[in-house]
């Protein structure tokens, strides 16, 4: 088999020659005008005469390339480079797959752990609960046995169909007895509802009358108002009425006293919401001296002396915005 040689050429190699390229036997720069082989197992350039110093043999073969080998071209570079950035690519997803997987199986061996952990809890507890269970049972079978007993304790050989008639037939009499005591009281109740409500009416009958009788001697007394009235030693009367804001000090009310000797007499005008005065006025018509009242409230006059003869006892109503009612009291002492 011959060997193949090429003569390295500085213009049609030069792709070849950029590479820089060393002999591995000699380890000598392969350079323009050098003769060599190319190994066809490796495609590895030799000198020639390294070649024949390794006794024509290599990758455990003869074979040389019969072409020198083209340098590979820019664009099958760019295509190497490619390939190799999606090899790369491919390297890091695989790398990324492995760790998610890695992680997967790691999260699915927990899981499996946990569920076993709790496969076991649920186990003790189911046995808890067997526990549990035979208990109840044996409740059950204790309570039955007692009712059982109590059974035979609750038989009576002395209750009889007709004991129990007769039984029935006692209550019913007494169920009825009960009721009609009851109808009895609740008319003795409303007996005496009726008999209260009487009692009732007949004292609204007596106050009704009583006022009446107030009302009739009220009439009287202020009838009475205009004619001079007398007192005896210790005795009172009380005049009852109204002053409206008309009844100012030109336009007052005027009771009338007839005094058959000198007296003392007690005079209050009280009961009044607005401010009312009063004076005394001889039968002449002059105004008895002190006997003024004009102070707020009730007014008063104590222990008053008066000589015989007509008196006019004169009542006004001090305010101009208020009435009032008013009570005038007068006693001889
Ligand atoms: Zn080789």
């Amino acid at each position: 088999m011959s060997v193949y040689r090429h003569t390295v050429d500085r213009s049609s190699h030069r792709e070849f020659l950029g590479e820089g390229r060393k002999d591995p036997y000699t380890q000598d720069q392969i350079k323009a005008g050098d003769e060599i082989v190319f190994c066809a197992g490796c495609k590895s350039a030799f000198l020639y005469s390294s070649w024949e110093a390794m006794g024509g043999r290599h990758c455990n073969q003869t074979e040389t390339l019969a072409e020198f080998p083209d340098a590979p071209r820019l664009g099958n570079v760019k295509k190497l480079q490619k390939k190799n950035t999606i090899l790369t690519v491919f390297c890091y997803l695989l790398v990324l797959a492995i760790a998610v997987l890695g992680y997967f199986i790691y999260q699915q061996r927990k899981r499996i752990k946990d569920f076993q952990s709790r496969n076991l809890d649920q186990g003790i507890q189911i046995s808890s609960m067997e526990d549990t269970q035979d208990k109840v049972n044996q409740k059950i079978v204790d309570i039955s046995n007692k009712i059982d007993l109590t059974l035979d304790d609750c038989y009576d050989e002395s209750i009889t169909p007709i004991n129990l008639e007769e039984k029935v037939f006692s209550l019913e009499e007494k169920l009825d007895c009960f009721v009609t005591e009851r109808q009895n009281l609740e008319t003795e109740k409303n007996n005496y509802k009726n008999q209260r409500d009487a009692y009732k009416n007949e004292r609204d009958t007596y106050k009704n009358q009583r006022d009446n009788y107030r009302n009739e001697r009220d009439t009287y007394k202020n009838a009475l108002n205009a004619y001079p009235y007398s007192l005896s030693s210790g005795s009172e009367v009380s005049y009852q009425g109204y002053l409206s804001t008309n009844n100012q000090e030109t336009n007052p009310i005027l009771y009338r006293l007839y005094i058959p000797q000198q007296s003392r007499f007690d005079i209050d005008l009280k009961d009044m919401e607005a401010d009312g005065d009063f004076e005394i006025i001889d039968s002449q018509g002059n105004t008895i001296d002190n006997s003024r009242s004009t102070s707020s409230g009730s007014d008063r006059l104590r222990n008053f002396s008066l000589q015989s003869g007509i008196y006019s006892i004169k009542v006004w109503n001090h305010s101009s915005r208020k009435s009032t009612q008013f009570t005038l009291r007068i006693r001889r002492i």
